[in-house]
């Protein structure tokens, strides 16, 4: 019996019936957007192809936002969901080191869709990372795991079984909806980003991925009567990774300049990670006219994504706030410059809604997104969280804050690491430098720590 990460104190409270609160008046219902690895720079890069964001950006608040070291996905996510920082949080990265996986079942503190569960007030989660096992909330969760627990070819769909499925998703009905709500074959190859997915083979591409979390908010979020949503999608990351240098305006020069400086830095890099996959042109050189195709694929990722913020936008309403949040942005990595993409501290935080205060804001820090929108549900962050609540970009009152808002260790299940979709989840992550064959975090990519040169500015 695969154990929940149920927070079992917290979510007993309203398991025995507590009557359901309501939400504060005057819309206090938020919604969050997480764009894992969407960079300020190509946002003011390609705003003339990016309708929905530009318009967010006008209309609402925007600041660049401060993230903590080392810059990694899972760790900055559940700071974002959470408040704390790695050391109360527990989720040290992908992995930790003995090549165990990272889960939901680690995390050592209350996200916020925990603590509205406590209150008897509903959410709706859809693909956040570190959120397999799938807990018990009041209202509905989709785990980030669900998606690399779908078969990966038509043989594998025939074989699947209802098992493969089990923690995906909470309440365990929403795993059997879900399935019907994958994007098949015929809608990837009509999308625009087909080309992509093709040239990656389907299904790894992230399209597949990232469309079935927003389809999943699109069809709940309407039903569910939820104070919260959070939707997380990560194409951006996984496209920037292999082909930033080829739209970063630097890079492409290097690569006009000396046609050969490419295919160089190629066989470097292969000498250097012999167990890597050869970059994209890798093999053949890059010429002129692959660097003009190369290039379109992070703009036409982008422009995906600002659609799916059209999306969001038009089924949360105008009642709600909307807050589109990255963790980290991207540039050329320092180490291979013309190889692949690399993390920047620096990312993105907008909003819209009834409550903000457009403009644009003071830095933020990643630990004053947490606090903010537990003020924005009428809810205390509490006094151990580092950060702020961001009165200066939200009409909001700050609450007394609570002690604390991490978890006993009675309220935490510990997971096994392994089961669904894990091995799915450690190929992709092998095949963008994320971990060793082992499956051992390497330092160089996905991060960067303050060694080895590789310090984002
Ligand atoms: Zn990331």
């Amino acid at each position: 019996m695969l154990r929940r990460g149920a927070l079992v104190l917290v979510a007993s409270s309203w398991l025995a019936g507590c009557a359901a609160v309501p939400a504060p008046a005057g819309g206090s219902r938020v919604v969050v957007l997480g764009i894992d690895g969407l960079e300020a720079n190509a946002l003011r890069r390609y705003a003339h192809s990016l309708p929905n964001l530009t318009r967010l950006l006008d209309e609402g608040v925007y600041a660049e936002m401060t993230v903590t070291t080392p810059i990694m996905s899972p760790i900055l996510w559940t700071t974002m969901a959470s408040g704390y920082p790695v050391e109360a949080h527990g989720i040290g990265g992908w992995t930790n080191g003995q090549g165990r996986s990272f889960t939901g079942a680690d995390v050592r503190v209350a996200r916020v869709w925990d603590a509205l569960s406590a209150e008897g007030r509903r959410s709706l989660v859809s693909g956040w990372l570190m959120t397999w096992p799938a807990s018990i909330v009041r209202g509905s969760l989709l785990s980030d795991r669900f998606v690399w627990a779908q078969p990966m070819s038509r043989e594998g769909e025939a074989e699947q079984t209802e098992e493969a499925l089990e923690g995906t998703a909470y309440p365990d009905s929403l795993a059997t909806r879900a399935r019907a709500w994958v994007p098949d074959e015929a809608w990837l190859a009509a999308s625009p980003l087909a080309y992509q997915v093709e040239a990656y083979g389907a299904p790894s591409h992230p399209l597949r991925r990232d469309e079935l979390h927003v389809r999943v908010f699109e069809a709940l979020w309407p039903e569910a009567d939820a104070d919260f949503g959070a939707l997380y999608v990560n194409g951006a990351d996984q496209v920037s990774h292999l082909y930033w240098p080829f739209c970063d305006p630097d890079s492409q020069k290097q690569i006009r300049a000396d046609t050969g400086a490419h295919k160089r830095q190629v066989e470097a890099f292969l000498l250097a990670h012999p167990g890597r996959a050869a970059p994209p042109w890798g093999v053949e050189g890059l010429t002129a006219v692959d660097l003009a195709e190369a290039s379109r694929w992070v703009p036409d990722y982008y422009a995906y994504l600002d659609d799916v913020v059209g999306r969001v936008r038009r089924v949360v309403g105008a009642d709600a706030t909307l807050i589109v949040v990255s963790d980290h942005g991207f540039q050329s990595s320092t180490t291979w410059p013309l190889i692949e993409g690399q993390h920047r501290g620096t990312a993105v935080f907008a909003a819209v809604g009834p409550r903000v205060i457009p403009g644009e804001g003071a830095r933020m820090h990643v630990f004053d997104v947490a606090p903010t929108v537990y003020a924005l549900l009428g809810l205390p962050a509490a006094e151990d969280m580092p950060g702020e609540v961001r009165t200066d970009m939200f009409e909001v009152v700050e609450l007394p804050r609570v002690a604390t808002r991490t978890l006993g260790r009675g309220d935490i299940a510990v997971g096994s690491g392994a089961g669904a979709g894990d091995q799915a989840l450690k190929g992709q992550l092998q095949a963008l430098g994320y971990l060793d064959e082992d499956g051992r975090p390497k330092t160089a990519i996905g991060q960067s720590r303050s060694e080895g040169g590789a310090t984002p500015p």
